[in-house]
C-alpha cells in the first residue's frame, strides 16, 4: 500500500492519502480544513478518492469531509457512536473553534470486525474509545492508522466532551498493544512510531 501523508491545516493533522501500488483508486483517511491542499494532492496523483474514513469526529478530522465528498463523490465512513459528531458544533469542536462546522452524514456506519477493501488493500475496524467513544483504528498490512489514541511518547487527550482516561488506557492495552510489535502506527498529530517503540518508552502506557 502506498502512504501518502499529508501534514496540514492550523492542527497540524495527519491526512492519510493511500492506494494500491497498481490502482488509482484511493483512500482517505481523516480531512482537516485544508481541503484545497488534499484535493490538489489527489489530482496531482490522479487519483480516485472512493472512500473517506475520519478515525473520529473532532474538527480537525473532519472539516474538509463536506467539500471533498462534494468533489469527488467519495463514499464517508465513520464509527456508528461517532456520527453525532459530524453535526454536533459542540461535540466536534468546531464551536470552540468558531466555525460551528457540519459534515454530510456518512454513507457507511462501522463497527468493530468491519473490512474496508478497494484493489487489494484492506483495513480493518478496531473499536479504539477513550479519546472519543466511537475513535476507530484502521488496521492494514504492517501498519495501523490510530488517529489521536497513541501518539509518539505520548497520548490522546481525554478532557473533551464523551472522552475518558480509563477507557484510554484499557484502548492502548488491550487493542494497540495486541498488535504486532513491529507495526507502524500512524497517528493523527506528529510522527509515526511502532508498538515496540510505545511498549518500551510511552510515559503513560507501559507494554
Ligand atoms: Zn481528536
Ligand atoms: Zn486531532
Amino acid at each position: 500500500m502506498v502512504i501518502h501523508t499529508l501534514t496540514l491545516g492550523m492542527f497540524a493533522v495527519n491526512n492519510y492519502l493511500i492506494h494500491p501500488p497498481n490502482s488509482s483508486k484511493a483512500i482517505l483517511i481523516d480531512a482537516c480544513e485544508d481541503y484545497p491542499a488534499i484535493l490538489q494532492k489527489i489530482e496531482d496523483l490522479n487519483l480516485e478518492l472512493v472512500y473517506l474514513i475520519n478515525t473520529h469526529g473532532h474538527g480537525d478530522h473532519i472539516a474538509g469531509n463536506k467539500p471533498i465528498i462534494e468533489a469527488t463523490g467519495a463514499k464517508l465512513c465513520i464509527h456508528h457512536l461517532e456520527a453525532p459528531y459530524l453535526e454536533d458544533p459542540q461535540l466536534n469542536l468546531s464551536g470552540w473553534m468558531g466555525a460551528r462546522l457540519q459534515s454530510p452524514q456518512p454513507d457507511q456506519l462501522l463497527e468493530e470486525g468491519d473490512e474496508i477493501s478497494l484493489e487489494g488493500i484492506s483495513l480493518k475496524v478496531l473499536h479504539t474509545p477513550g479519546h472519543t467513544p466511537g475513535h476507530i483504528t484502521l488496521v492494514g498490512d504492517g501498519v495501523a492508522f490510530v488517529g489521536d489514541v497513541i501518539f509518539r511518547e505520548s497520548i490522546g487527550r481525554t478532557d473533551f466532551p464523551g472522552g475518558s482516561y480509563e477507557q484510554l488506557i484499557e484502548t492502548i492495552q488491550t487493542k494497540i498493544y495486541s498488535l504486532p510489535d513491529d507495526m507502524i502506527l500512524y497517528n493523527g498529530h506528529g510522527p509515526h512510531t511502532t508498538v515496540a517503540h510505545e511498549k518500551h518508552f510511552n510515559p503513560f502506557v507501559r507494554g
